[in-house]
């Protein structure tokens, strides 16, 4: 049996290819935030993670390339031994006091601070107890652990008392969820989560990679309902609202000094570089000093779920500015996706088998730095192209 085999069979992925219908990895020749250009075509950005369009603040470019100059590119190798540099523990500090913990820890990814907390604190005959629709990084960071998997249907605070009341109760066991899922922009129902977890003696851990920026007035998902102290680990990304790449985990003093010792995905891996340190520090700052911009993000994601709602689109459950539009069938979604393109909006396709059968949408999402005109421009063409495809 050749292990290639499957990569020269015929897939749905050469299928889309071969349609002219596949809409991922497109490579931008421009990225201003809220608007980008593919071959030349200027495209609204409604499919991207940068909420408070920090990419381009001027503050954020100048923190970076300051950082350039004064530690070069790279740190080149890990935190533990060569890779530290005092802005990492400068960013440290200051984010673990925006979201309200005692200590943070930054990694150079927000999956490797998935992979590498979670495995370092399930340990073996320990449960991670996970929402269905975690981020894929949890799962992964259970797959690397030596504990067990258990999950919950969505949000299904029944299930989750079902699953905890199953497993041994002397078992080591954390809840992980994600705070703003990032599909469909919906919150984790921490009011209801964190006394389950407390009656049943488990940790709680929060993965706000949408969260911090956006709910909570910018604090995050925790602050939102005002149990920050309740949720014992905080984690996020800098890869969408701070503008850069990396990622953090958050909680008490002794925890992160356990995970920054047991941690493998940062200690076998270099560190975050220092535009990318310097880029996310930038951006934490403007957050506390400009809550301006996370105001008009809100404004913006109210717009335009009303705006959706009243044109007659399923926008589920969302509250926030990730936007869903339910489709529930693969071909309607790529073509509406393609229509909006032609159009001139770029919006993410997620379809079978990424998400479950009767659940393919479009996933769109808001930006602080999106104009009024835009987003009317944006409703305006849903409007025609979903009248085409017969969603509405
Ligand atoms: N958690 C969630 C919920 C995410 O959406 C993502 C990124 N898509 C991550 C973790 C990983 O973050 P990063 O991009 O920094 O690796």
């Amino acid at each position: 049996m050749d292990i290639f085999e499957k990569c020269y069979a015929d897939d749905y992925i050469k299928e889309m290819i071969r349609n002219g219908q596949y809409p991922y990895f497109l490579p931008l020749s421009e990225n201003e935030g809220n608007v980008a250009s593919y071959k030349g075509k200027k495209l609204i950005m409604c499919g991207s993670n940068n909420y408070l369009g920090l990419t381009t603040h001027p503050k954020v470019r100048e923190a970076a390339i300051e950082a350039i100059r004064k530690y070069g590119t790279s740190c080149t190798g890990s935190r533990y031994l060569n890779g530290s540099i005092e802005l990492h523990e400068t960013l440290e500090h200051e984010i673990a006091d925006f979201v309200g913990k005692k200590a943070a820890l930054v990694f150079s990814t927000g999956m490797q601070v998935n992979l590498g907390t979670i495995s370092a604190l399930i340990g073996r005959g320990d449960y991670a107890v996970l929402d269905k629709d975690s981020h894929a990084s949890i799962y992964d960071g259970v797959k690397l652990s030596y504990g067990k998997l258990e999950r919950f249907s969505h949000n299904d605070m029944d299930h989750l008392e079902r699953v905890l009341q199953s497993i041994p109760e002397d078992a080591g066991k954390m809840i992980i969820v994600d705070g703003l899922f990032s599909m469909e922009g919906d919150l984790a129902p921490l009011d209801l989560l964190v006394p389950i977890a407390k009656r049943y003696g488990a940790r709680l851990m929060v993965d706000d990679a949408h969260g911090i920026g956006v709910t909570g007035g910018g604090h995050g998902t925790s602050a939102q309902f005002g149990l920050t102290d309740e949720v014992d680990l905080i984690m996020s990304t800098f890869s969408k609202s701070f503008a850069s790449l990396g990622g953090f985990i958050a909680g008490d003093t002794d925890v992160v000094q356990y995970i920054k010792h047991h941690a493998r995905s940062m200690i076998f891996s270099a560190s975050i570089q220092p535009a990318s340190t310097a880029a996310a520090l930038a951006a934490l700052r403007i957050m506390v000093a400009e809550p301006e911009w996370n105001a008009k993000l809100i404004h913006n994601g109210e717009k335009m779920r009303k705006g959706f709602r009243d044109l007659g689109f399923n926008i589920g459950n969302s509250v926030t500015p990730i936007i869903p539009i339910l489709i529930g069938d693969n071909d309607k979604t790529f073509e509406m996706a393609q229509g909006l393109f032609e159009n001139g909006v770029f919006v993410n396709s997620v379809i079978s088998p990424a998400t479950p059968p009767g659940r393919q949408l479009l996933r769109t999402s808001y930006m602080a730095t999106h104009t009024e005109e835009q987003l009317d421009q944006v409703l305006d063409t849903f409007k025609v192209v979903g009248k085409k495809v017969g969603l509405i």
